[in-house]
């Protein structure tokens, strides 16, 4: 990669927000075969260019090679639900389920989640399905064993997140869990310390709660009150 490919890169991770980059660490002797990223010649696209739209921003990624979550992946999981939702819920990544059937939050996960909205909105006289909010993850790409997402992977498959995220501008935000968190709000708070207050995403007010996975846990059932009050207080802000 030459000066001015370096530079143009640079620049663009800046206009991300991204201030800083990761050299992975390869010990003398031990390098385990791990992929490479495939930065060389892949372009990159302008954040959020005008007019853009979830069919542009999924053209985009094509058959995306930009990081070594490519290697395993049987889909891409782009997103789901209503292209004009005033509501998205951003989750971490896809699993066997979501990567196996190309959509969001299909497995045990994602049958809670919808539970969640569905539940939550009926309960308090809202009436909202799941097909009427957008739900989609930080990284597009299941990682393998679905262990959490690394930083590079988060920014690279980010910028997209970002750009689903103009297109669609809702009113708020839901984020699931910490990964989801540390991307939108760049911070290493966990999910306690952040849930059940507003915070921003850019301009758009974002709220942070469990992850379904965690709530699926059987010693996490406390957690699981305080996910629906954070899904009440949400719903309310947006379908009031
Ligand atoms: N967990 C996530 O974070 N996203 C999915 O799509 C499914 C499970």
């Amino acid at each position: 990669m030459n000066a001015d490919k370096v530079r143009e890169r640079l620049e663009f991770y800046r206009d991300l927000g991204i201030s800083t980059l990761y050299r992975r660490a390869v010990p003398i002797g031990e390098a385990a075969p791990m992929p490479s990223l495939a930065l060389e010649d892949d372009p990159l696209p302008g954040l959020a260019p005008e007019g853009d739209t979830l069919e542009r921003i999924s053209a985009d990624i094509g058959e995306c090679r930009r990081c070594r979550l490519c290697e395993q992946r049987n889909s891409i999981v782009f997103g789901v639900g209503n292209e004009q939702a005033k509501l998205v819920f951003v989750g971490e990544g896809p699993g066997a389920d979501e990567d196996a059937q190309g959509i969001p939050f299909v497995g045990r996960a994602g049958q809670l989640l919808t539970q969640m909205i569905e539940g939550t909105a009926r309960k308090e006289g809202i009436p909202l399905l799941r097909k009427d909010v957008y739900i989609c993850n930080v990284v597009k790409c299941r990682p393998p064993e679905n262990r959490t997402p690394m930083p590079d992977e988060m920014e690279i498959c980010g910028q997209f997140l970002f750009r689903q995220l103009m297109a669609i501008r809702p009113k708020a935000i839901c984020a699931l869990g910490s990964t989801a968190a540390k991307a939108l709000l760049a911070t290493k708070d966990g999910v306690t310390r952040l849930r059940g207050k507003w915070h921003k995403w850019r301009d758009i007010p974002l709220i942070v709660t469990y992850h379904p996975s965690y709530l699926l846990r059987p010693y996490n059932q406390n957690a699981k009150k305080e996910a629906w009050e954070d899904l009440k207080k949400v719903l309310h802000f947006v379908y009031d």
